[in-house]
């Protein structure tokens, strides 16, 4: 280290001056005297020659300012000018021969030199001090960075006294204070009194036994965030001496990760709109049932459930209520099942798994029905929404879960069949029903295209007998089960949707043929309601007139009711579009269903058609009679011609004379038949027809 040196401003004596000079040039410490009037170096020793790399030569034609930075010139002319002294260790910095810059703490003294005012200083270099400083503070922001912002809370407590002295900011929010409600406090200070006797048993447990110990999943009460679910791990921090000087505690806050996980658990396993079981866990648990029953010997029920016209509902009111109707009803058979298992498998479908057998399940069922049938309120619409349920029971109808579902679903397609709100156990004939079913669906799906499909034409008369048009009427001849009658296949294809284009082949080949009668007949082609909701039937219809160059005035399309259930103010819109085009519309079936007077009056009709059933009735049957009677006066009164259906005997025609019946369509004027059978048994183009075919 530099020494004190003499200071006085006299001349230095001999003795001390060669003994100063000594001490000057063989210092391992930099060391140079400057001139204070020409700045310029007067003596270097040779550890500064050394260590700045300038010859001797070289410093003695420099200044020192020459070896600082411009903003430290001011510093040496002050000094020179004797304004300022040296500040003991003053830190600057210095740059040597090669460009370095070296940290350098600075001793001076004024002094006399050879008669000189002149500055003696000795150069510490700090070059590496100071870089080990500079790293070990980025290494401390860069932790305390790190510790700062990790996900994961971090607090470290005294081990004397076991008070806070570090918290990170999850550790803030973990525990929702913040720090400067924490630092300095102990445990007992801010937990709830229960945490708090809890946390402080492990922190003692830790500094008296083991030096780190890990706790996986549990509960804490926190000071201000709640009860939450996490993982610790705890570490002591060892002092020099060895003994624990602090505690580290890292704390996970898990809960937000279980409940997310809990929430993906429950969407795989339910319905996200009821929130029941779905299919997934549904089979899940029919395994486990059928697992356990086997084992026991036991039985239960698979019931499989479907809610009446929800489709008309969802049509009408929109999916909002749909949706709304089905929480509702999946509500109420919660309160019904107790602990059955109720799942549902997507649409109006549900499924429920019953302990118990037949007896059982025909009361619960029973009792399911009693629940449904008050009114729901969704949205302000009441709504009626019965059930229909089959049932199957373990291990009679099915000992594995893939028939024992299909004998519940056979019997649910026979109660749906039977009429709405009904149950059905499972009989073995319905199985054999609902294959065919699903037989039928396959072969119709390539009906059109294997050339099955042809139209019948059945003559429409005044009832005079002048023959005034044709009902196509359709035949599927199936090439193994041979003819299969309308009312067998069109309710299939109507359910599989086919009948959309089984419905446009039919109105093209109706139009197609009438197009070339010589008479210009009507011809009255039946449309599904199937057809109104999809596609653009007016379109369709216009389209076709167009491309086959039938007039419109000669098509009459048949419609039942079911049309305008399921869509009222669509089909209305529909139909007016429709008659727009000059086709004539005639309701179908009148009297078998709702018969609602609304309907008529809703829309200017062409003509009535009374079923079939009532004219075929009209002898043995009273009511019949008053039906045909009730329906013609109330046709007439809204001025609508009627005409019969089924016509089979002239007792039939006389009868509807007198009820003066406009017009007649039955077996008593020709079956249906391919057009051209009609013109040989008849001699007739269509059309020219008289009395005689009636007597025929
Ligand atoms: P619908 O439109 O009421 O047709 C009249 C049905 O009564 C026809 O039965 C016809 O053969 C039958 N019928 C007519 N006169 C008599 C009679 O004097 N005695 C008896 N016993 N029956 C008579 P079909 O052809 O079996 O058709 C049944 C139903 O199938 C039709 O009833 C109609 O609803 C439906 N249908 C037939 N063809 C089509 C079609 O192309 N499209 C659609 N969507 N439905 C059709
Ligand atoms: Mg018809
Ligand atoms: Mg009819």
């Amino acid at each position: 280290m530099f020494q004190q040196v003499e200071t006085e401003r006299s001349d230095l004596g001999r003795g001390r001056e060669e003994s100063f000079l000594l001490l000057f040039e063989a210092n391992p410490v930099p060391m140079w005297i400057w001139d204070h009037e020409t700045l310029r170096f007067l003596a270097v020793n040779d550890a500064a020659i050394a260590h700045y790399g300038y010859s001797r030569e070289q410093f003695m034609g420099m200044t020192p300012m020459e070896l600082k930075p411009a903003k430290d010139h001011g510093g040496i002319r002050e000094i020179a000018q004797g304004k300022t002294g040296y500040q003991e260790g003053r830190t600057s910095q210095h740059i040597t021969a090669n460009g370095d810059l070296l940290d350098v703490a600075i001793y001076g003294r004024s002094l006399v030199y050879g008669g000189r005012p002149a500055s003696l200083v000795a150069i510490i270099d700090i070059t590496a001090r100071k870089r080990a400083e500079d790293e070990a503070r980025s290494t401390r922001e860069f932790l305390s960075t790190v510790i700062e912002n990790v996900p994961v809370s971090i607090v470290v407590k005294d081990a004397a006294d076991l008070r806070y002295v570090l918290v990170n900011r999850a550790a803030e929010e973990y525990l929702g204070l913040p720090r400067e409600e924490i630092v300095g406090k102990t445990v007992h200070d801010i937990f709830p009194p229960a945490s708090a006797d809890t946390i402080l048993a492990r922190d003692r447990d830790l500094l008296q036994i083991e030096d780190c110990s890990t706790l996986d999943g549990y509960q804490v009460e926190t000071p201000g965030n709640g009860i939450r679910n996490v993982n610790s791990k705890r570490l002591s921090i060892r002092g020099v001496d060895g003994q624990p000087q602090y505690l580290l505690v890292m704390t996970e806050d898990v809960t937000e990760k279980l409940a997310a996980e809990a929430k993906i658990r429950h969407l795989a396993h339910h319905d996200p709109l009821t929130h029941l079981p779905n299919r997934a866990s549904f089979n899940s648990h029919l395994s486990e049932t059928i697992d356990r029953a086997e084992a026991a010997a036991g039985c239960f029920s698979a019931l499989c459930i479907d809610l009446d016209r929800f489709k008309e509902i969802n049509d009408v009111f929109g999916h909002g209520i749909g949706d709304g109707l089905l929480c509702q009803v999946a509500a109420r058979m919660r309160e019904v099942s107790g602990i059955a298992f109720i799942a549902r498998l997507g649409g109006d479908e549900f499924t429920i798994i019953l302990q118990g057998c037949a007896d059982t399940a025909a009361t619960f069922a029973e009792d399911l029905l009693q629940r449904m049938s008050g009114d729901f309120e969704v949205e302000g619409q009441r709504l009626r929404a019965g059930l229909s349920i089959g049932i199957a029971v373990y291990p009679g109808d099915g000992k594995n879960a893939t028939t024992l579902l299909s004998n519940a679903d056979a019997a649910l397609y026979r109660a749906k069949a039977d009429g709405r709100g009904t149950i059905r156990f499972f009989e073995v004939e319905m199985d054999k029903r609902l294959r065919e079913y699903r037989a039928i669906q396959q072969d119709l799906q390539s009906a059109i295209a294997r050339g099955e499909l042809a139209l019948h034409y059945q003559p429409q008369a005044k009832i005079g007998g002048e023959i005034i048009g044709f009902e196509a009427l359709l035949r599927w001849q199936h090439p193994v089960r041979g003819a299969i009658p309308p009312m067998t296949f069109i309710p299939v294809a109507e359910e599989s949707g086919l009948i959309v284009p089984i419905g446009e082949w039919v109105l093209r080949e109706a139009c197609r043929e009438a197009a070339t009668w010589t008479t210009p007949l009507t011809v009255a082609v039946n449309l599904s309601p199937v057809q109104f909701r999809h596609g653009d039937l007016h379109t369709l219809v216009h389209t076709i007139l167009l491309e086959t160059g039938l007039p419109a005035t000669r098509l009459e399309l048949e419609i039942t009711e079911g049309v305008l259930i399921s869509d009222f103010t669509r089909t209305i819109s529909v139909l007016r579009r429709l008659k727009a085009l000059g086709v004539r519309i005639a309701m179908d079936d009148f009297g078998t269903g709702y018969s609602s007077l609304s309907y008529l009056q809703s829309f200017p009709f062409d003509k009535i058609k009374i079923d079939q059933s009532f004219i075929s009735n009209l002898e043995h049957n009273q009511q019949s009679a008053a039906i045909v009677r009730a329906v013609v006066s109330l046709a007439h009164g809204l001025a609508l011609p009627v005409i019969a259906e089924g016509v089979e005997n002239s007792a039939q025609l006389e009868f509807l004379a007198r009820e003066t019946v406009d017009e007649i369509q039955g077996y008593l004027l020709g079956r249906p038949h391919p057009i051209g059978h009609y013109m040989e048994a008849t001699g007739h183009q269509p059309g020219v027809a008289t009395r005689t075919a009636i007597a025929s």
